[in-house]
């Protein structure tokens, strides 16, 4: 604060006449804010986007949050087997939860999705030896996640040898039959993720490619990115293939996140066959993709209440998921009678569930939104990420918009002192 105070005078000491006193503590106060902006800070997310990668995707559950301050707030169990008084494994501590919720025969956790991908396929894709050997993809599910992680580039760093068939926009179990050969390691399914093929497309369902596999004694290995539990035709989007749909397919193993369609904290989590889970659990770069204590205490919390009778609309994904458009727009419409001096309009919006899942679902939603004086948009909508706490907002047309869905309601009294600080 001393640096800033001194950085604040000097200012004034340069303009023409000397700012008052309380002017001066402002601008201080202004550039601490603004500093402490460059390290993480908490946000408000008004995109409609529930799952925005570059605002830290899924908020955790209360109880996930209880769950990492009774754990890592002091010394556990987290790789200390406690019956018997010996080392244990950390990655073995929610197998008991995971093969509950998912019904595979065993589990494990990593540090993100990515990472569970690129730890099954660097196992998965070699013979017993260890050898590189032929991995057969789909050509429609030659996948770029985002950020640059492409499947066929993560192959090949395992040494694997890429062997793709169907076309573009077809592909056949014959296919990939084809091109099984004595070389092959392995069969890998992947969730298109953040792109859809529509029009004349086919393609190879989970259950008979886990049967080809079986009967050629290949394993198979599915990405399937958010790893949703539920069914959610009851949220009004299309239904997305469950872990457990995987599960019940016979793959072998099944790669997703647990800050997508999860709604717990970043983590990767591998589930499957007993023989493939073991696999993994011997590779050596399992150590380098290792999570930690929080994450493990959150994850069993989230995975819990999702268990739990009633317990996933504590899971603040879920609760925003269900937020009805009239449950919404009595919220728009109660903070815009709060702030009568603003020209605040209540409008209807699209958000989308983000974190590249169901990319072409809109959300119905609600947002309070205004056209900015002089046109200037850019400028309002840094003034809002300028707030304490930042706001981030978007543009719709010639507007400022905030949907209301992706801000917890106990945040409304901030979201009606930031509009008035900033319109
Ligand atoms: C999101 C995603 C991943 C990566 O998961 P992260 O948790 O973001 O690392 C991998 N594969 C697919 C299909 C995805 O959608």
């Amino acid at each position: 604060m001393k640096t800033h105070l001194v950085a604040a005078l000097d200012a004034a000491r340069a303009l023409p006449a000397t700012p008052a006193p309380d002017a001066i503590l402002a601008e201080a106060l202004r550039r601490l804010a603004g500093e402490a902006q460059r390290g993480l800070v908490g946000v408000l997310n008004g995109t409609g986007i529930l799952l925005h990668t570059n605002l830290g995707r899924a908020p955790l559950a209360a109880a996930a949050l209880d769950a990492i301050a009774t754990t890592a707030g002091g010394a556990s169990n987290v790789e200390y087997d406690l019956a018997a008084g010996a080392r244990g494994s950390r990655y073995d501590r929610l197998g008991a939860l995971l093969r509950a919720a998912t019904g595979a025969q065993d589990a494990l956790v990593v540090n993100n999705g990515a990472a569970a991908v690129l730890l099954a396929l660097d196992t998965l894709a070699r013979g017993p030896g260890g050898e590189p050997r032929e991995v057969i993809v789909a050509r429609n599910q030659l996948i770029e996640i985002g950020g640059g992680f492409r499947l066929p580039d993560v192959l090949a760093r395992s040494g694997a040898r890429l062997v793709e068939v169907g076309t573009t926009n077809k592909v056949r179990i014959d296919d990939y039959a084809r091109a099984l050969s004595p070389r092959t390691a392995l069969l890998l399914r992947a969730h298109p993720s953040n792109f859809r093929l529509a029009g004349f497309t086919s393609e190879v369902g989970g259950a008979e490619l886990a049967a080809l596999g079986a009967r050629a004694g290949v394993p198979v290995l599915e990405d399937l990115g958010s790893g949703a539990l539920h069914d959610l035709r009851e949220y009004g989007l299309p239904r997305e293939r469950t872990v457990q749909d995987a599960v019940a397919d016979g793959i072998d193993l099944i790669a997703f996140s647990g800050d997508k369609l999860l709604g717990g904290p970043q983590a990767g989590i591998l589930v499957g066959r007993t023989a493939a889970v073991a696999r993994v659990r011997t590779n050596p770069l399992l150590r380098a993709l290792r999570v930690g204590a929080p994450t493990i205490a959150a994850l069993g919390a989230t995975l819990r209440l999702h268990l739990e009778p009633g317990g996933r609309e504590r899971v603040p994904l879920y609760r925003m998921l269900a937020a009805s458009p009239e449950a919404l727009r009595a919220r728009a419409e109660a903070l815009r009678a709060r702030l009568p001096g603003l020209d605040l309009r209540v409008v209807a919006v699209e958000g989308y569930v983000g974190g590249g899942t169901l990319p072409l679902a809109p959300l119905p939603s609600i947002a309070l939104a205004w056209r900015p004086a002089g046109g200037g948009l850019d400028a309002a909508l840094g003034r809002l990420r300028a707030g304490t706490p930042p706001l981030i907002a978007r543009a719709e047309g010639d507007a400022v918009a905030i949907d209301v869905r992706t801000i917890p309601p106990e945040r409304d009294g901030d979201l009606a002192a930031l509009l008035e600080a900033a319109q």
